[in-house]
């Protein structure tokens, strides 16, 4: 039977539908449709036309409270909480499994390592197939963690720093003897430093000669031995002999003992100049015991493996496979095929990263220094791995901070997941993955109110004749693509010997009054060139005191709270307050600007302290808010909430969108402007108090993008961007390249980072990095304008960039 929700046949190798009736979450209008099992479907559609609001609002919601409702009863209280999806009905939905790009969030303490499960196989390996020295009883995997009290090295308890000393330290002036007070930390009047020099006579040592004429056995043994002998030493006083027994402790070990033990403030103050700071000495920053580093697999310990790179990790499994299978392993036949099979286990787990173009990274980063793409990429390809099947993958901008070129692997991992026998419904912005999607859903045709609806649902090609689709516009252009002619440079400024992380001392020269963008594949080096950038720029003004503003517009949150949202971050929350202070209704009660904020007592809910969510914590679950029962959200109390401006009260006016806003304020320039620079930036959809927590990186971005914007036209200022199209649809790319455009026309400079090939087309400048990720990249492959790139032999870029060259 035909319904309007089903236009086209089932595809081939779907088991059915998932049958979405009447659902009017956020900006959805009743939306009636069937969507593909089993398969490949991708969501497209401008930014804010409720693509999240149908695959995570409405599809994974529901999915989640179902599953909630089943595993755990007193799981309802809370679901009630959360609320359910707004929806009519819902059939034929699998179990769903959401890998969302988490916007910060992360523990400290988690790397990569443990967020992807590797560290647990990597210790079971070492435990079971690694190679112990002769005699040494094999470890549990446990002793391998350094956050066990097994596994942690007993100086740092598995922190892999603590205090150590060094010669330059102990010694600071090596043409003295030790007579004249070589060492000196030893405090030389003291009797200590008396004592010492005895000692060191008797062990034999000239204490008259120049402490760098000693060698270097005898100066390692004076500072670092641990040998403790005690010797006779023979003192003559008063005619008499008096002598006594005296212990030698080495330099580093008297320092050591007294800071451990002494309460004196003044002592410790003596010794603290002789202390560094820095990686364990026992460990040497690996965090673990000795017994945990004598065993190695292909030569290295575990915290070797753990620090280099994923790719060339892979190379030391493979090896270490070879030689098992060659009979190389000591272990007796059973044990070495467990050995294999747990080899090979941990060797598909780090391919599988490897091929989503993460080989760059190593098991020990930590988690907070991931970009969400890359963690939604780990995390992605720790599901290929997982045997789950049946299930539902809900995602988000997967190939988010991909170059085109790495794209190619992802969608390969995609189909992986749907040949295991699970679906895939995707939020993706990049048309070659929504091309090769076996299923298009298109929402729109525009924003928020002008949004909602589902334009198209069916194959991608049918997408061609759906003339209110502005995606089809993109998909299948009718025109060539923009050409653009390359502006020429006000003026080179250099950049010698930037050397950050992967960077191998390269210098670069960028045009000014023009716009750059740097691409690459991903961990060739670019976020590292643009944070060296700004660090030169800004050391340079501090020299020349002729400041250049370098604006670096990056994707962090606006802020952590619900109560931080765009109307507070761009200033506009303050001139609206106003207006509400100087209403006759407030001015009679006595109501002044503060009374209408959230952020001070006084008109602000008292509950949820003008947050209008409370937080509840879900098992399995990151945080969720809820509408607080108090003021079901509007974070007011009720006498703020009855003053009216113009007929809307204070939440009210927090609930309007951009574009809503505009209107209303059109009288009141502050406020006008500062909507005009959102709606400029493809913002129009979003509600003035749209919490900070609801963003995405790339909303957050364009904020606060559109807060420079608003300010009086400036000249001369940087402005640096990293990935600054995530997350928006082609034709609000088209915008931002409006919005660089217009500051590049005005004398400012644009350096951004970018895999969106519409934006490097229409920059001026354009450096690669490259050729590969990590140690293998960190070059400039070329620089060059995009009409020269294009016949660049080294660049991977430029078969990518002629397709949107025309
Ligand atoms: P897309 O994923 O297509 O960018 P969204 O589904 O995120 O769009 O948003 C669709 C509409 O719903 C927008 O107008 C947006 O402002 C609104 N919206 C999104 N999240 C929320 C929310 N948590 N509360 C209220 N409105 C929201
Ligand atoms: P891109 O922006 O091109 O993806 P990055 O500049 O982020 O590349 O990374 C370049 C290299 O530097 C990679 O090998 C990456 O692992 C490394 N790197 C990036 N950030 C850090 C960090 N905070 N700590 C250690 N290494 C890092
Ligand atoms: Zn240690
Ligand atoms: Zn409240």
């Amino acid at each position: 039977t035909s319904s309007p929700a089903r236009a086209h046949q089932l595809p081939e190798g779907s088991s059915g539908w998932v049958r979405v009736r009447g659902a009017r979450e956020h900006n959805l209008r009743g939306v009636d449709v069937d969507i593909p099992r089993d398969c490949l479907v991708v969501f497209t559609g401008v930014s804010g036309s409720g693509k999240s609001s149908l695959a995570f609002g409405t599809v994974f919601a529901e999915a989640q409270r179902r599953y909630f409702e089943s595993v755990a009863p007193y799981a309802r209280r809370l679901i009630d909480q959360v609320g359910a999806p707004e929806i009519d009905s819902l059939d034929g939905l699998p179990p769903a499994v959401a890998l969302k790009q988490s916007r910060g969030g992360t523990s400290s303490r988690s790397s990569l390592g443990t967020i992807s499960s590797l560290s647990d196989v990597l210790r079971l390996l070492f435990s079971r197939a690694g190679s112990y020295p002769a005699g040494a009883a094999h470890l549990p995997a446990a002793a391998f963690s350094p956050n066990t009290v097994v596994g942690a090295c007993p100086t740092c308890h598995g922190l892999g720093v603590g205090r150590s000393t060094t010669e330059e330290l102990l010694v600071p002036d090596p043409t003295l003897s030790i007579n004249d007070g070589a060492i000196a930390v030893w405090a030389s009047r003291g009797w200590q430093g008396v004592n010492f020099r005895r000692i060191a006579s008797e062990l034999g040592y000239d204490i008259d000669l120049p402490f760098q004429e000693f060698s270097r056995e005898d100066r390692d043994w004076l500072l670092f031995s641990d040998e403790e002998p005690t010797v006779r030493v023979n003192v003559r006083e008063g005619g008499n002999d008096r002598p006594y027994n005296g212990t030698w402790y080495s330099a580093r070990n008297y320092l050591m003992r007294n800071y451990a033990k002494t309460e004196s403030e003044s002592q410790r103050q003596r010794l603290e100049p002789y202390i560094v700071v820095g990686a364990c000495p026992t460990c040497n920053g690996k965090r673990l015991g000795q017994a945990a580093l004598s065993v190695t697999f292909g030569g290295f310990d575990i915290s070797e493996l753990a620090r280099m790179p994923l790719s060339r990790l892979c190379e030391v499994l493979d090896a270490g496979l070879d030689a098992q299978s060659h009979g190389v392993d000591e272990h007796g036949a059973p044990a070495a095929s467990a050995a294999r099979a747990l080899v090979k286990d941990l060797g598909v787990r780090v391919e599988a990263i490897v091929r989503l173009g993460l080989g760059y990274l190593s098991m020990d980063r930590s988690s907070v220094n991931l970009s969400p793409g890359e963690l939604q990429r780990i995390r992605l390809a720790s599901q290929l791995r997982s045997g789950l099947f049946g299930v539902l993958y809900v995602m988000d901008e997967p190939s988010a901070g991909l170059h085109p070129a790495d794209a190619a692997a992802l969608y390969e991992a995609l189909q992986q997941l749907i040949s295991a026998g699970n679906s895939l419904f995707v939020v993706e912005h990049d048309l070659d993955i929504a091309r090769r999607a076996d299923w298009l859903v298109d929402v729109g045709p525009r924003a928020g109110s002008e949004g909602g609806r589902v334009v198209h649902s069916g194959p991608p090609h049918a997408l061609e004749h759906v003339t209110d689709s502005v995606t089809a516009g993109f998909m299948f252009p009718a025109d060539g693509p923009r050409r653009h002619e390359a502006r020429t440079a006000q003026s080179w400024r250099h950049f010698a010997d930037l050397s950050r992380n992967n960077l191998q001392n390269v210098s670069v020269d960028i045009p000014m009054g023009v716009m750059t963008t740097i691409t690459g594949v991903s961990g060739s080096g670019k976020t590292s060139m643009l944070a060296d950038i700004i660090e030169r720029v800004d050391a340079q003004n501090d020299v020349e005191n002729t400041p250049q503003r370098i604006i670096s517009i990056d994707q962090k949150p606006i802020g952590r709270s619900p109560r931080s949202n765009l109307a507070t971050y761009t200033g506009l929350f303050d001139t609206v307050r106003q207006l509400f202070a100087k209403t006759a209704e407030a001015e009679q009660r006595g109501f002044t600007a503060s009374r209408f904020s959230f952020n001070v007592d006084g008109g602000r809910c008292p509950t949820c302290k003008g947050e209008g969510f409370i937080s509840i914590e879900l098992v399995f679950m990151p945080d969720n808010y809820s509408p607080c029962p108090t003021c079901e959200g509007s974070r007011y109390n009720p006498e703020t909430l009855e003053v009216r401006f113009e007929g809307a009260n204070i939440a009210e006016v927090l609930g309007m969108t951009v574009e809503d806003a505009r209107e209303f304020f059109a009288a009141v320039p502050p406020v006008r402007r500062a909507l005009d620079a959102l709606t400029d930036v493809g913002l129009e959809y979003l509600t003035l108090g749209q919490p900070a927590t609801e963003l995405s990186g790339g909303e957050a971005q364009r904020i606060k993008l559109a807060t420079e914007l608003q300010r009086p036209t400036r000249t001369g200022t940087i402005f640096v961007l990293d990935e600054p199209t995530g997350g928006l649809h082609p034709a609000n790319v088209r915008y931002l390249v409006e919005v660089f455009e217009s500051l590049t026309a005005t004398g400012n400079t644009v350096i951004a980072v970018e895999h969106n090939m519409d934006v490097v087309a229409a920059s001026d400048w354009v450096i690669e990095l490259g050729p590969a990720g990590g140690d293998r990249g960190g070059r400039v492959v070329a620089a060059a304008t995009p009409a020269d790139l294009l016949h660049h032999p080294d660049s991977v870029t430029a078969p990518y960039l002629a397709r949107a060259t025309g």
